[in-house]
């Protein structure tokens, strides 16, 4: 579908608005001030200093169109989206839970207005400037509330450290992620768990002339327990050798799949001293799990679940992602029923996304607006069941090409929130991170953020491994020219 922009360059969102739209369209955006009559339906936008004006023409030729003037104060790209987003909503007969908002972090632009103006001041905003539904302004300003607590125990030097284990069983068919399958990979590790001990070293080193605290530890993946218990045993301890944990509040491992977690892994994990660990079932399905690619079963879940608490876990993660393909609503249900019937401290609820890389979209899978509609009600379903079995929601972000535009969203049970999430999503403060994959994202006072980028896969990691560290060196750079 062909998109004409007439006279302005608010080119990003108004791609992302009709996006949003149509999911499975191929959009090309066009800068010209004549449109093609042959060619319909098609998307036009037009601003000048004193109006805007959008619409679209469908393939009967009708047109649904908006315009508004604009005065001094007034947002043009703002008043563009909104008579966009009343066009593609009359055009499709479809609002989106967001309203225009199609960036990862709404709670935090609710925070900002929540500062500058006031909490109701930013739910008005949400509501008539944004058009976000009353269910998902709800749901903001009580993330924001929980959110704001953790972000408060941040200070000028705080940093999170990110380890990443770009390894997995198998792969599910919905990830777009650079891990590689363990069995490709397995002549990998040893040299692998080498180079990033290394870059671990030397990255302390950094951290220890800057004086910076360490607030929070967050080994991810890929799945950190496709390493074995001895070398899991290896990467935490070079962590504690190197790092002052004395301040560090919490140590996730993210344990992810429960087909790869045992006893002996995790007692190396808890005697590491990791206090928290996810194990993600994502659907309590055995028929849906098979359909995504993972070889494990619910039962698994259970296990691994059960096996964590013996080993003395007291803060356990669950994932699960609503709109898998092939679950019903009631299915997505009882998944979460069942989790709740666990009672980990927290859940984790992501909608699915259709990531371009993934299995999923390559095979064809394309977004309706009926799997929409029950991917909403799954999400309903799991924001009351949670609320009322006292999970609060802690943080919340959204991705590109997620099904009915939702959200992803963090709950749990009361002081069990993870701090590490928080201080990701809202980019409180600078996160350092080591491994293939991993982005170091260096935030300065004043709210400048640079990124360092390391190689994205392990070979790639291990052939390259100087060049990555020598970009490390940035670390102290940034911090000298913010005066930090
Ligand atoms: S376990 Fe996670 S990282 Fe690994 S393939 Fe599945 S979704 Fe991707």
């Amino acid at each position: 579908m062909l998109i004409y922009l007439n006279n302005h360059n608010y080119r990003y969102e108004t791609e992302n608005l009709c996006r949003a739209f149509f999911p499975n369209e191929k959009l090309e955006i066009i800068n010209s001030d004549s449109y093609n009559e042959d060619i319909l339906p098609y998307i036009f936008t037009y601003a000048d200093k004193s109006s805007v004006k959008a619409g679209i023409c469908s393939a009967d030729g009708n047109l649904f169109i908006y315009d508004n003037t604009i005065n001094e104060n007034d947002d043009a790209e703002l008043r563009l989206e909104q008579c966009l987003y009343r066009a593609l909503c009359d055009y499709t007969g479809i609002s989106q839970p967001w309203g225009i908002l199609t960036g990862v972090r709404p709670i935090k632009l609710f925070r900002k207005l929540s500062d500058e103006k006031g909490a109701d001041f930013a739910k008005q905003y949400f509501k008539e400037e944004l058009f976000v539904s009353e269910n998902k302004i709800k749901l903001a300003a009580l993330t924001e509330s929980h959110e704001r607590k953790i972000l408060n125990v941040s200070k000028d030097n705080s940093f999170s450290l990110y380890v990443s284990i770009p390894f997995c069983p198998t792969r599910c068919s919905y990830c777009s992620f650079v891990s590689q399958s363990i069995k490709q990979a397995k002549k990998l590790i040893t040299p692998y768990l080498e180079l990033l001990c290394d870059e671990i070293t030397q990255t302390a080193k950094i951290v220890k002339k800057l004086n910076l605290k360490l607030e929070s530890i967050y080994i991810g993946g890929g799945t950190p327990t496709t390493l074995e218990a001895h070398e899991l045993t290896k990467l935490i301890g070079c962590i504690r050798k190197n790092f002052d944990l004395s301040a560090c509040r919490e140590f996730t491992v993210e344990a992810g799949r429960p087909d790869t977690i045992t006893e002996e892994k995790l007692n190396a994990i808890i005697n590491g001293g990791a206090d928290r660990i996810s194990i993600n079932p994502q659907t309590m399905n055995d028929d849906v799990l098979k359909e995504i690619g993972r070889k494990h079963s619910a039962q698994q879940t259970v296990e691994a679940y059960n096996l964590a608490r013996k080993v003395g876990f007291s803060h356990i993660n669950t994932d699960v992602i609503a709109g898998l393909p092939t679950e019903s609503f009631e299915s997505f249900k009882s998944t979460i029923d069942a989790l709740i019937d666990l009672s980990p401290e927290s859940i984790t609820v992501h909608t699915l996304s259709m990531k371009r890389s993934s299995y999923l979209t390559a095979d064809g899978m394309r977004l309706y607006k009926k799997d929409a509609e029950i991917c909403s009600d799954m999400v309903e379903y799991s924001i009351n069941r949670l609320l009322e079995s006292g999970y609060h929601p802690y943080y919340l972000y959204r991705q590109s090409k997620m099904l009915g535009n939702l959200e992803n969203t963090g709950w749990c049970k009361p002081s069990k929130d993870c701090y590490y999430n928080v201080f990701i999503m809202d980019e409180t403060h600078s996160i350092i991170a080591c491994g293939a994959g991993a982005v170091t994202k260096l935030k300065a006072k004043n709210g400048v953020i640079e990124r360092i980028f390391n190689f994205k896969y392990p070979y790639e990691y291990i052939d390259r491994y100087n060049e990555q560290i020598e970009r490390k060196g940035r670390i102290e750079e940034f911090y000298e020219q913010y005066k930090m």
